[in-house]
């Protein structure tokens, strides 16, 4: 049986894990946090990676922790409706095969699925990784060397694996100018339920979803060109205090909320694009590889689509990596090429940078409520044009599932 290493337990990892096992290899992961990471924002979830997910038979438990969002609300600064628009239509595009989660709902389901049968390091990486003819010799900061038939990373957009074996960060990341935000807080006084409620200022925008379980979750994005974020967390919350000081809205009472935050998820907008995301027998799937960033709005389901795709293309090549790989590849190129244009399309729409950019904005946005203008405009990126390929899996008996 062949032996993969996987670098990173987030949305790609645990997923990946599920299908090479289900493909007859032996996964093991190896996450560098101590345990699962919390945190982030909501996730909207549909196309291909819905069906992925339907396919591990996790629609049922994803429907109970989701959301059906119905509307998409842009407030002033004493929090009256401005612009907006009714987000039915969503469902209505994709036949009701569309789901708002919280990323840590998604991701805490994914492991779910392989924590009883499956290898897990946590509080451990990889250090150094040296390919050899028939194995990859990898260092783990504490578990020591060990081999592995195959190393998979998929360890995000500041991914180690990409760094030791295809290069510098710098030569694959492209800052699309911003920088997100997100953390969770319980029992924030003000509720919407299933609304997305966004406010802005020229530059940075605030946003707020209320969550089961009386759980609140909050969204910054801004404007930022330089390269240098994340940096430590007393920093990035001085940041936000800093450049949120003057906003209006909600904002005494989100400070209060970040001041308490344990967990805040904070990074740069950025999209990795490489010529090739396998190198021997290491190969990156989801941000690692190919990072839309959040403007694609779908990152965590392409992160899944590519390690669905990366473990049918093994199990269909029967153990040649090199064929599975290039065949990975091929197949998903030219999609995932698609969705990072669509992102920069959609970058300054997040935040615009003037007051003038902002009124726009709010213009497009009121012109959605029109009948039939948000299906015309959101069409055109919500369609999902992928076929989902038929792999045969070793553990069960009917193909294509
Ligand atoms: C805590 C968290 C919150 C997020 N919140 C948002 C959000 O609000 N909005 C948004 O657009 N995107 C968010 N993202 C990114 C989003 O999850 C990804 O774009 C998408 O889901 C792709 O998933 P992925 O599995 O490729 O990468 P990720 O979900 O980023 O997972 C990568 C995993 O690898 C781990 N890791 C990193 N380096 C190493 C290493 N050297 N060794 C081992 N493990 C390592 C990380 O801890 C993480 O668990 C968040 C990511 C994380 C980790």
């Amino acid at each position: 049986m062949q032996t993969v290493l996987i670098s990173g337990a987030g949305i790609a990892g645990p997923t990946i894990a599920y299908w090479l096992k289900a493909a007859g290899y032996a996964p093991t992961l190896v996450e560098r946090a101590p345990a699962l990471r919390r945190g982030g924002y909501v996730i909207d979830f549909w196309g291909v990676g819905y069906d992925i997910a339907e396919r591990m038979g996790l629609l049922p438990a994803i429907d109970d922790v989701g959301y059906h969002a119905q509307e998409m609300r842009i407030v002033d600064d004493g929090g009256r409706r401005i612009a907006g628009f009714g987000t039915r239509v969503f469902d209505e595009l994709t036949g009701g095969r569309y789901i708002t989660l919280a990323r840590s709902d998604l991701s805490r389901l994914l492991y779910g699925t392989i924590s009883d049968s499956t290898e897990i390091i946590f509080d451990d990486e990889i250090v150094a990784l040296e390919e050899r003819a028939d194995e990859v010799r990898v260092q783990l900061r504490r578990g020591g060397e060990r081999g592995f038939d195959l190393v998979i990373g998929a360890d995000g957009l500041h991914s180690t694996v990409r760094r030791l074996a295809f290069g510098p960060q710098q030569a694959f990341e492209r800052h699309l100018g911003y920088v997100v935000a997100a953390f969770e807080a319980r029992g924030y006084d003000v509720r919407d339920e299933n609304t997305y409620l966004m406010y802005g200022q020229p530059g940075r925008m605030m946003g707020r979803f209320s969550l089961h379980g009386d759980r609140t979750l909050f969204l910054f994005v801004f404007a930022d060109a330089a390269a240098g974020w994340p940096g430590t967390p007393a920093d990035q919350k001085a940041k936000l205090r800093d450049l949120y000081g003057r906003a209006r809205w909600e904002w005494p009472a989100i400070r209060n909320e970040l001041d308490r935050a344990d967990e805040l998820y904070f990074d740069r907008v950025s999209q990795i694009r490489m010529g090739s995301w396998s190198r021997g027998r290491i190969a990156l799937i989801g941000d690692a590889a190919f990072c839309v960033s959040l403007l694609a709005g779908q990152g965590s389901a392409l992160a899944m689509i590519s390690a669905y795709v990366l473990a049918g293309e093994l199990a269909r090549a029967e153990g040649r990596h090199e064929e599975a790989f290039s065949a990975y590849q091929t197949r998903l190129r030219g999609y995932i090429g698609a969705k990072q244009r669509g992102a920069e399309r959609f970058a300054t729409a997040f935040a615009p940078r003037t007051s003038w950019g902002l009124w726009f904005r709010n213009q497009i946005v009121r012109a959605f409520s029109l009948p039939g203008a948000a299906r015309l405009a959101i069409g055109r990126d919500i369609a999902d044009k992928l076929d989902l390929p038929r792999y045969r899996w070793a553990d069960r008996d009917k193909s294509g599932v």
